[in-house]
């Protein structure tokens, strides 16, 4: 590999992507991989453009472990000196990060403030950041905010209705998955520009999933709030819930925070409903009716949503499917646009089967379009990179 090479990092709470680029107007990807299994038996995966995927086993591994092995992987591949620019996709950015950041001293003072808000995910991103500091001294380290796409929404979708002194001290519907939800639009943008300025509901439906609505580009509406808790079921979150069930935990079953936080982040969603997996793909390979309950449950939730986006729009031109379920599971896709022809969303069964691009045949636009959240992090560190 010649020329600058910009690496990104996804430290997550489960699992750490990350992706190297060369660097270039529009980033050009040399190789993508992740840690899996982080725990007493974790491998990272690593596949180069063009080639067949490689596995390295690296044993017992927690997030700072598996860091290093990322970044001497990366190091091997790409020879140290030359990674100019490392991106991060930090969850949260508050209320004033709107745009990427170089991360000085002082921005990551203030994130390190956020921590609270985001307590599963913020300080495994900041310990990347620490990391690659690191790694890559002298690499200019840019952080791409979850929560920046929906800076710009009303104050309706910003508030809960608490009194004034939780929205002043930070206690707000933020919203996240914005790094998706800007790479879709900017899809959009390109292939369908009319579309993209009109009114869009956009599905970003993996392991974590939220909508979003946006007009003429800009977020109005999404379904995560405060956390990456609420809104739509996930593969192990729980989606919407009635305040009244956390008291019930607490007061009834003398649940502690950490408790509630296991069981609402990791033990709920599809794999607590089922019994059986957060992986969709299992699901709707089993013939248990529990399984069947939770993909039931998920489609629901989706539809309302859809439903109630529809409303804060005033109609919808564009539905558009993201994510692992979205991209890839036409069962799926098939069950949300059913019946839907009163809102104008119509699908052809064998574009839909296909995961074809366009699938619709109403009059509001169906669409698949294959996110990319790296990207759009790896086009911020080659912007700022061209800015130094
Ligand atoms: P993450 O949010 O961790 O990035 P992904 O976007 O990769 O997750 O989505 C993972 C989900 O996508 C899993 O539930 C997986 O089962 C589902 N998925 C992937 N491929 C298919 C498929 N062909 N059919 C149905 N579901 C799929």
């Amino acid at each position: 590999m010649s020329g600058e090479t910009v690496l990104t990092l996804n430290a997550g709470s489960s699992s750490i992507k990350f992706s190297v680029y060369s660097a270039a107007e529009e980033p050009r990807l040399e190789a993508r991989g992740q840690v899996e299994n982080l725990g007493p038996a974790a491998r990272l995966r690593l596949r180069r453009q063009g080639a067949a995927p490689e596995f390295r086993e690296i044993g017992a591994a927690d997030h700072t472990v598996a860091l290093q092995a990322i970044l001497s992987r990366t190091q091997d591949l790409v020879d140290g000196p030359e990674v100019a620019g490392v991106g991060h996709r930090i969850a949260h950015g508050g209320v004033d990060f709107v745009a990427p950041q170089v991360l000085d001293t002082e921005t990551l003072a203030k994130l390190r403030a956020l921590a609270p808000l985001a307590p599963l995910h913020q300080p495994h991103n900041l310990a990347a950041v620490a990391a690659a500091q690191a790694a890559f001294p002298e690499a200019l380290q840019i952080g791409c905010f979850d929560t920046a796409f929906h800076r710009g929404h009303p104050w309706v979708n910003d508030t809960f209705a608490l009194p004034r002194r939780y929205y002043d001290e930070g206690v707000r519907r933020y919203g996240f998955h914005g790094l998706s939800y800007h790479f879709v639009i900017g899809e959009l943008a390109r292939c369908a520009p009319e579309v993209a300025a009109g009114r869009v509901v956009v599905a970003h439906l993996g392991n974590g999933a939220s909508m979003c609505a946006i007009r003429n580009g800009r977020s109005v509406a999404s379904t995560m709030g405060f956390s990456a808790l609420d809104g739509l079921p996930m593969g192990t979150r729980c989606g919407q819930l009635d305040p009244g069930v956390i008291l019930y935990l607490m007061e009834r079953e003398g649940m502690t925070a950490p408790q509630i936080a296991d069981l609402l982040y990791r033990e709920s969603g599809l794999r607590g409903l089922s019994g059986l997996s957060h992986d969709m793909r299992t699901l709707e390979a089993s013939d248990s009716p529990e399984a069947a309950q939770a993909i039931d449950y998920f489609v629901f939730r989706i539809r309302r949503e859809l439903g109630a986006m529809a409303a804060v729009l005033g109609g919808i031109d564009a539905l558009v499917f993201c994510g692992g379920i979205g991209e890839n599971s036409a069962a799926l896709r098939a069950r949300v646009c059913a019946e839907m022809a009163w809102l104008g969303i119509e699908i052809d069964e064998a574009r839909n089967a296909g995961n074809e691009r366009d699938i619709g045949t109403g009059k509001v636009r169906v669409m698949i379009i294959p996110t990319d959240e790296e990207r759009v992090i790896a086009r911020a560190v080659t912007a700022a990179l061209s800015a130094r």
